[in-house]
């Protein structure tokens, strides 16, 4: 065995990231990831028919898009081609309504009709700015990278309830897109910085779209390692790590983990002030997530619903407020928000001809173990009458499930941490460098550190910074 320069544990996008950030800097590295396939959220596979390909967690790639790490890789000639539909994502209402984010600014305020120039007041500004702003988001809070007007315009907005930021539109459309949106928070619509998650993931609709990977989301896991190889990475699966006395020596070590497997890999050689900061850390409501194989394309009654791969079902802001809330309070909502993904309208060939996969997930109380498929079902039901009748296999994990499929997800937290205003800011504990740990060479570069939850890879890109300037190599920027 040879004696790498560092050690990454664990193979999310998170986990390779910081792998491949340390091997363009010349160390020799090693990944060690106790599944038997890299990837963490970002693997592809056989759930439900023969031939039918699903995504096991993440499809839609804005973030990954947005990555200065990615895009500063040619994953595209690695096989990883993004591919964004025509429409970024769809909001359906009773009746065949719905809200959709499709174009630029000017063209979704003219499908927003009365909302129109509100929306344009409200997105138009940021949208300029988008590109220092979205090298804001990807970084850690430390340093500036947008104008300080745009950075400010944006905070303004951001750090509002989505449930008040939402009553910037008046229509039932317009507010019920911003809920859609900012439901991807996971918290209440009247917790702070909700409307941030909501104006970030606009701002993401009109500037990269919100594509998918053509051939499924382990295309680019694939990218990544082959990537990390041709450096001369090496990535070992089936091995879980328990203790930290279980790794290999090596100059420098990264753990793609949550605050709570840090402090259970290193009880004694952590600080008590410290294992107690990452106690204090909070996790999120779990999610229950449906796949589908299904014999035809689903019957939306909204025709931008059939020209997205994302779709945000649960009715009014009302309603989808009322579905956050109830989570909150620990209860299984009858009518769940839910976020749903049908990859196929933008890469046809996951499914056998005429076929189509979908999958749906809602949010449910953390470690969850009921199975909300019904509930999903029959919200897409709602607003896509003859849904029920396409279903030819279903696979279903509750929350738990998911936390059993990826230590990362504790209790079916998908984000690495609760989305509240703290832990937007600072995560996972308050530091000027949140992945240093007090064990020299030691770092954390999962999601549960800045920027936070999605497939972006940044958190590993800068806890990989952080360790590289420890060890006295210096990177350019990206
Ligand atoms: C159902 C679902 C849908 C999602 N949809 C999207 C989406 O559409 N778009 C998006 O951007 N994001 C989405 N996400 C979120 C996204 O997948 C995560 O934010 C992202 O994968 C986090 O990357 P990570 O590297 O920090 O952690 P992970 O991807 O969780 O990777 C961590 C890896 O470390 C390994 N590991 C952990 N502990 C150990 C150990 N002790 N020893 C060895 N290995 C270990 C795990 O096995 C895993 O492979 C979704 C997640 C889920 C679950």
């Amino acid at each position: 065995m040879r004696r790498a320069d560092a050690v990454v544990v664990g193979a999310g996008p998170n986990g390779l990231a910081a792998a491949l950030t340390l091997a363009r800097a010349g160390l020799t590295v090693d990944v060690i990831e106790g599944a038997p396939e890299p990837g963490g959220g970002c693997r592809t596979g056989a759930l439900t028919l023969p031939g039918y390909t699903h995504d096991i967690c993440s499809t839609v790639h804005p973030l990954a898009a947005a990555s200065p790490l990615f895009r500063s890789l040619d994953l595209g000639a690695r096989g990883a081609e993004l591919v964004a539909p025509p429409v970024a994502f769809a909001h359906p209402l009773d009746g065949g309504r719905a809200a959709a984010v499709a174009g630029s600014v000017d063209e979704t305020a003219a499908l927003l009709g009365a909302d129109g120039a509100a929306y344009r007041r409200l997105m138009g500004p940021l949208v300029r700015d988008a590109e220092p702003l979205l090298a804001q988001f990807l970084a850690p809070l430390r340093g500036l990278r947008a104008r300080p007007l745009a950075a400010g315009r944006f905070a303004a907005a951001g750090v509002l309830p989505a449930s008040l930021l939402a009553r910037r539109l008046r229509t039932e459309e317009g507010q019920a897109l911003v809920a859609g949106l900012a439901g991807h928070a996971i918290q209440p619509l009247t917790a702070p910085v909700t409307g941030g998650f909501a104006l970030l993931l606009g701002l993401l609709a009109h500037t990269t779209g919100w594509p998918v990977v053509a051939g499924g989301s382990a295309r680019l896991t694939d990218a990544l390692t082959a990537e990390l190889s041709a450096l001369g990475g090496r990535v070992e699966t089936g091995r879980w790590v328990h203790r930290l006395e279980d790794l290999p020596p090596a100059r420098t070590v990264l753990l793609d983990v949550t605050p709570r497997q840090l402090g259970r890999m290193a009880p004694r050689r952590l600080p008590p002030g410290y294992l107690r900061a990452l106690r204090r850390f909070r996790y999120g409501p779990g999610v229950c997530k449906v796949d589908w194989a299904l014999a035809g394309p689903v019957p939306w009654a909204a025709p931008a619903c059939r020209e997205t791969v994302t779709v945000h079902l649960g009715g009014t802001l009302a309603e989808v407020a009322e579905s956050e809330a109830q989570v909150a309070a620990g209860r299984h909502p009858e009518r769940p928000y839910c976020i749903v993904a049908q990859p196929g309208v933008a890469d046809p060939g996951r499914a056998p001809a005429g076929g189509h996969v979908l999958w749906g997930y809602c949010h449910v109380p953390s470690g969850s173990t009921v199975d909300m498929s019904a509930r999903i079902e029959a919200q897409i039901e709602r607003f896509a009458p003859g849904f029920r009748d396409l279903i030819l296999a279903r696979s279903v994990r509750t929350a738990a499930d998911l936390a059993a499929y990826d230590p990362n997800y504790i209790g079916g937290d998908i984000n690495g941490g609760a989305g509240t205003l703290i832990q937007t800011l600072l995560r996972p504990v308050p530091r000027w460098n949140p992945y240093r740990t007090p064990v020299g060479g030691l770092y954390l570069c999962s999601a549960s550190t800045p920027p936070g939850g999605g497939v972006h890879g940044m958190c590993g890109y800068w806890a990989a910074r952080t360790a590289l300037g420890d060890l006295g190599v210096r990177l350019a920027n990206l």
